[in-house]
């Protein structure tokens, strides 16, 4: 459910033509709306009204805009956190520290002292070694890191393979097998105050099984770590539940995620943490772009508009699907591959799609790209970076600027020994 809607024929986000923002900043631009963002972020949270203790970080390395994250900050939520720059962003927003849950395979001891000295609420050790140097910095800081120890469940959570995170073979986490060793003895470093177990097995999951045994594996852990004498206070159950991408899709919802969660962990007695990205953002943006040309092709035409793989990478990425719809449809239908005009041939939205039929100069959007959408933009064939708008009701504003191809080449250099 979304705030993208026609109205007299033409796409609105929320009470905003699309064509208004196409004229008054230009394509392509992501539009986000925040009615949309709310929703969910208030969908997610009812969602898990059985568990009594918890604490929602939003994954916001799938949206890190300021103004994004100043609406869920109001919305109580936290942030999970992958590095230095996404805890300072968290911070920026209007974040507690407290809230704050530092992720990420491959923290520096830089990060790891910034966490510490910003006073956050949890890091997540994703091996020994890292634990070992979390406690070194704090306890050279006479502080005392509060941490949980990442797991690996090594179950197939059935989505892409590039963003599948919990099996054996994958970088994250330590085998559960070996977890209790490696806890126990992170636990004996003063530094370190080892309260808990996360995981997180992977992103855009169509199915609840996968995230429910590997809850259960972790349930077994926690039991396991207390009778060893550990005291577990919190457990991180990461993110990843998947949003509709195709008009078919049909995910599981939050409230059967949450009546999952609250029935594999009744009796764990523990603070439950979640750190949801893509089922928060998803459905919360746009991407508004223009038709440059409509090219015949040997075996099919081409719809060449102005956004590209640079703006939104999930397609060449992942092969991931986004609905294409014209911003004023004529209820007409053509079938053409939608490309970009950067210089690749996966520079490709669509292969062979039925889709509305577009003209050179229609405005049409590319949907469900408010996570990992303009975060994942670079400026590839020096194309400028791709700015983003804010709808609230009836107004709307720039929350990310376009940054011109000449301001990013102002930064560079020639030395002046090349003559
Ligand atoms: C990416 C990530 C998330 C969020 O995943 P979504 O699929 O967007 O919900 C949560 N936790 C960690 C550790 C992550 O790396």
């Amino acid at each position: 459910m979304d705030y993208f809607e026609y109205q007299g024929g033409i796409l609105h986000a929320e009470d905003i033509p699309l064509p208004r923002i196409a004229e008054e900043i230009g394509t392509p631009v992501y539009v986000y709306s925040r009615a949309t963002l709310e929703r969910h972020a208030q969908v997610f949270r009812d969602a898990l009204k059985d568990i009594p203790r918890k604490h929602i970080a939003f994954a916001i390395k799938c949206n890190p805009n300021l103004g994004v994250l100043r609406v869920l900050a109001r919305q109580g939520y936290g942030a999970d956190v992958v590095s230095g720059g996404e805890l300072e962003r968290a911070l920026a927003s209007g974040m507690a520290p407290q809230d704050i849950v530092f992720s990420g395979v491959g923290k520096t001891r830089a990060e790891l002292a910034l966490g510490l000295d910003r006073g956050i609420g949890q890091f997540n050790i994703e091996h020994e070694p890292e634990g070992v140097a979390l406690a070194e910095i704090a306890l050279a800081k006479e502080m005392t890191a509060p941490a949980v120890l990442r797991v690996n469940p090594d179950v197939d959570a059935g989505t892409h393979a590039k963003i599948s995170t919990g099996k054996a073979e994958n970088k994250f986490g330590v085998g559960i097998d070996v977890a209790p060793d490696i806890f126990g003895r992170l636990a004996g470093l003063p530094g370190l105050q080892m309260r808990g177990i996360a995981l997180h097995i992977g992103s855009q999951l169509t199915s609840l099984a996968p995230l429910e045994a590997a809850f259960e594996r972790v349930g077994r852990l926690v039991a396991d770590l207390r009778a060893a004498g550990h005291s577990i206070t919190h457990v991180d159950l990461g993110g990843g539940l998947g949003v509709p991408y195709r008009p078919d899709d049909d995910p599981p919802s939050p409230a059967d995620y949450g009546a999952m969660v609250a029935r594999v962990t009744k009796d764990w007695d523990v603070t439950l943490m979640f750190e949801p990205g893509r089922v928060i953002a998803g459905n919360t943006g746009v991407l508004l772009t223009e038709v440059l040309w409509v090219k015949p092709g040997a075996t099919h035409d081409f719809v060449i508009v102005d956004a590209a793989m640079n703006d939104l990478a999930r397609p060449a990425l992942y092969d991931a699907y986004h609905d294409f719809v014209a911003v004023e449809p004529t209820g007409e239908k053509m079938t053409a591959s939608i490309v970009g005009p950067v210089c690749e041939t996966g520079d490709t939205f669509a292969r062979d799609r039925v889709i509305d039929k577009v003209k050179a100069g229609d405005l049409a959007v590319f949907r469900t790209a408010g996570a990992y959408g303009a975060t994942m933009a670079s400026t590839y064939n020096s194309r400028s970076l791709v700015p983003e708008v804010l709808v609230d009701g009836e107004r709307y504003a720039v929350v990310a600027d376009r940054i011109a191809a000449g301001t990013i080449m102002a930064a560079e250099r020639v030395p002046d020994w090349i003559d």
